[in-house]
């Protein structure tokens, strides 16, 4: 039995054609045009492309949408500054740092500088540590696309067994506790590289998320017949073709659902910084949110 392919990108168009909807309300009824500010230091090809998405993702959304280009060889005070003037900015409801940083920079206090008010990109230790309570707060955006695609898959989270692979600060820890907060409450195994036995770990999954960077670690016989396998994984093969954690090919024959690389997680995670920039931009006004 082959498995059903959750389609990332129709959903991604779908979230996004609705934020827009929201978008247009927002202007009309209370003349609030959402802005979001990237920041980008430096050259690296990829950053790059992700700023050019996320900001051609907010101007189709009919947001306004800001691009910081620094230099290569910017300092950690004029960093700084820029993230500073931005909190300021009354036009400005969302900020993001796009990472990597160059070597010669630290990320961690330009994150902790972002006012909890604009941190749409969710890497403030303060957002961080209000989501571990159980506090309203952003959503970091990539596993805020995996709640959603589990919720447009019909997933019953409630009680279920979910395995995560990967506890990085980004995707995996967070997810585990979005997960686990009251309402949503699944059961979490939240696994990493000490993990033992992974592979049985996985069997005893209703849903597995790869949150990893490595190509094919989670293979057919970790599946467990039925069960729901998220890959957020973006790795590039031999071949230079973009791939996910999971071997899909042979998971596709096991799983009941599974998102492809690409086409799956991607196109969720810059949807849910609009949803974040939207849900600033209503809530620095003191509007409610949807
Ligand atoms: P990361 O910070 O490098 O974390 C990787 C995690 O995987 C760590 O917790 C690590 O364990 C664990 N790990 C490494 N090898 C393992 C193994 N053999 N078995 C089990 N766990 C293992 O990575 P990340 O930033 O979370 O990103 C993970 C992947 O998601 C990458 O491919 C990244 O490109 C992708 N990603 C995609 C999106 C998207 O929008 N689609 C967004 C963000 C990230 P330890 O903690 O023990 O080292």
């Amino acid at each position: 039995m082959s498995a059903s392919i959750i389609d990332g990108k129709a959903l991604a168009q779908q979230v996004r054609a609705r934020i827009a909807d929201d978008v247009t309300k927002l202007k009309a009824d209370h003349d609030v045009t959402p802005g979001l500010a990237a920041v980008l230091v430096g050259e690296d090809p990829a950053s790059q492309v992700y700023v050019g998405m996320k900001h051609k993702a907010s101007e189709a959304a009919g947001m306004h949408s800001r691009q910081i280009v620094l230099p290569d060889d910017t300092s950690q005070e004029d960093l700084e500054r820029a993230v500073t003037d931005l909190n300021e900015d009354e036009d400005i409801d969302g900020i993001l740092v796009q990472l990597p940083l160059p070597d010669h920079l630290d990320a961690r206090p330009v994150q902790e500088l972002i006012v909890p008010a604009k941190d749409v990109d969710a890497l403030n230790p303060y957002t961080a540590g209000r989501l571990a309570v159980g506090d309203p707060t952003f959503f970091s955006c990539t596993p805020y696309g995996v709640l959603e695609i589990l919720a447009h898959t019909g997933v019953e989270i409630a009680g279920s067994n979910v395995v995560i692979v990967g506890r990085s600060n980004l995707v995996g820890r967070p997810l585990s506790v979005m997960l686990t907060l009251k309402g949503r409450d699944a059961t979490v195994t939240l696994a990493h590289s000490r993990t033992r036995d992974l592979a049985a770990v996985c069997r005893s999954a209703d849903v597995i998320v790869a949150a990893v960077g490595r190509i094919g670690l989670i293979t057919a016989d970790m599946v467990r017949p039925g069960a729901v396998v998220i890959d957020v994984g973006t790795n590039r093969d031999d071949n230079g073709k973009l791939v996910g954690d999971v071997d899909f090919d042979g998971v596709v024959e096991v799983a009941g659902a599974i998102t492809p690389v690409p086409g799956g997680v991607g196109p969720m995670t810059v949807t849910m910084l609009l949803q974040n920039t939207l849900e600033a931009a209503r809530g620095r006004r003191g509007l409610p949110q949807r």
